[in-house]
């Protein structure tokens, strides 16, 4: 980036050594309150590349909003030499208030972009993203966790031929790195397309629910990938093992409702047959069904959820 122009988001205007929160519209309840988003941007006084730290896109997934909140107060944004970072804690402020992944008409914004102002309310707050800010934007993270009662192993998920993500993934080194195709109309397919801008998609933890191992997986993956960036010059933590690498991924699902007890849970390596978990009868009637693993692999992400309906899924396997 041009090191004289300002990065101007809505009304704010940011030149070299400039920070501060800026306010972008996001449209207004039925009872007449406004409602905006609050992008926090860092610039550097020498010139660098833009990254963005994303969270709360599925505004239940609060982990994410718990580790962009911390990189915020404990001031790791503040202390970049290069570059600029643009920290948005909550973009769906509408889920985040009423407990939920999606907007009020139940539409999902990650499968909405890149979005229109003339479209459903995800669709416009998609929109809001896709023009204010990735633009800018040079590299991006964006922070979700499992859905309703799904556990989701620490991870990253990359474009898989997008080799300017997989260096970020491994830079960022939670312990799972997880290349493939990201779902349409999702905002790291969208903004490949569109902005041929690489994004990473972290996923830690389950959805209403702050899990710690996640939140400091995530802190430490910002640091290193600023590290990496040369916007942070503090060498950071590696960790211990470098990431787990997998490509394919099933769900492995219930074939009958009932109780459910998993025996094996996200973060273990499982062999084909292995047994991984039970369903159980209420009532006592019928056999236990035992859940064997269909395959080697890795559990990626697994179901909390005691009660099971037919179809529900149990495990994510990755290998
Ligand atoms: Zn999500």
């Amino acid at each position: 980036m041009n090191d004289i122009q300002p990065v101007a988001i809505a009304d704010g205007e940011f030149y070299p050594g400039q920070s501060g929160p800026v306010e972008v519209a996001a449209g207004q309840l039925p009872s007449g309150n406004l409602v905006s988003i609050t992008a926090h941007v860092f610039r550097a006084y020498q010139p660098g590349p833009v990254v963005l730290f994303l969270a709360g896109v599925h505004g239940d997934e609060i982990n994410g909003v718990e580790i962009v909140r911390r990189c915020l107060s404990g001031k790791l944004f503040n202390k970049l030499e290069t570059g600029t970072v643009i920290a948005i804690p909550l973009l769906n402020v509408y889920g985040f208030n009423n407990f939920s992944r999606d907007v009020p008409d139940g539409k999902d914004v990650n499968r909405s972009f890149p979005g229109t102002n003339t479209g459903s309310l995800a669709s416009r707050i998609a929109n809001g993203l896709s023009k204010n800010i990735l633009p800018h934007v040079d590299l991006a993270v964006d922070f979700h966790t499992g859905g309703r009662g799904t556990y989701n192993y620490p991870q990253v998920r990359y474009n898989l031929e997008d080799v300017r993500a997989a260096e970020a993934a491994r830079a960022f080194a939670p312990p799972l790195i997880f290349g493939n195709r990201a779902p349409a109309k999702s905002l790291r397919r969208s903004a490949l397309k569109n902005h041929d801008l690489p994004v990473l998609t972290f996923e830690g933890g389950e959805n209403l629910r702050y899990d710690a191992h996640s939140i400091d997986i995530g802190v430490s993956g910002i640091k290193r990938l600023l590290f990496q960036q040369k916007m942070l010059t503090k060498k950071p933590e590696q960790p211990e093992k470098p990431p787990r690498e997998v490509h394919n991924s099933s769900w492995i699902r219930a074939g009958r409702a009932g109780l459910f007890q998993w025996s094996k849970k996200s973060g273990f390596q499982v062999r084909k047959g292995e047994p991984i978990g039970t369903i159980y009868d209420p009532q006592g009637k019928q056999p236990i069904k035992r859940i064997k693993s269909p395959r080697d692999g890795f559990i990626i992400g697994h179901t909390n959820s005691a009660v099971v309906s037919q179809g529900d899924a149990l495990f994510h396997i990755g290998w």
